[in-house]
């Protein structure tokens, strides 16, 4: 089996153009090269290396690497539309994890804001209590005053 047989089975579209057209040998024997877009590749036992491509996009960072014939399947196959399995559920579950994961943060943040609301309530309640013991205290020490004041009279009144 020639390089380009070999080449026409494993890929019956070429993985970069996606072409049905087929491989030739190019001018740099035993390189093979897509009819269609000129892609030329070394094959080898179980890989694959592009060794030229007209392709200007992200085909040109995969030039001179050897990769398996499984990846340049996938790499063919990424550009098509992947058939969605007649009701399926994974999108749905996606979707309910996501929202899941999502209310639990909320939960999290809310109560965490209602510590922190019960604590700047606490201290409140505290700054209150001890500003009312504070005016009672002064009200006394005023009471105490006042007792003094007028006993200090009454001896001013009993001397004079
Ligand atoms: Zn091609």
């Amino acid at each position: 089996m020639s390089q380009v047989e070999r080449m026409q089975n494993l890929f019956p579209r070429c993985p970069i153009c996606d072409s049905i057209k087929g491989y030739k040998f190019s001018a740099f024997y035993p390189l093979v090269a897509c009819k269609s877009c000129k892609s030329e590749w070394a094959l080898y036992e179980n890989e694959m290396e592009l060794k030229a491509t007209s392709d200007t996009d992200s085909a040109r960072d995969l030039l001179n690497k050897k990769y398996s014939f499984n990846f340049w399947r996938e790499l063919e196959e990424q550009g098509k539309p992947k058939p969605q399995p007649i009701g399926s559920t994974r999108p749905l579950v996606h979707t309910l994890r996501s929202f899941q994961g999502q209310i639990k943060k909320l939960r999290s943040e809310k109560a965490n804001l209602q510590a922190e609301i019960e604590k700047l309530r606490k201290v409140g309640e505290e700054q209150t209590r001890v500003m009312a013991e504070e005016i009672r205290a002064l009200e006394e020490e005023v009471a105490t005053l006042k007792k003094e004041s007028e006993s200090l009279k009454e001896s001013v009144g009993s001397l004079a």
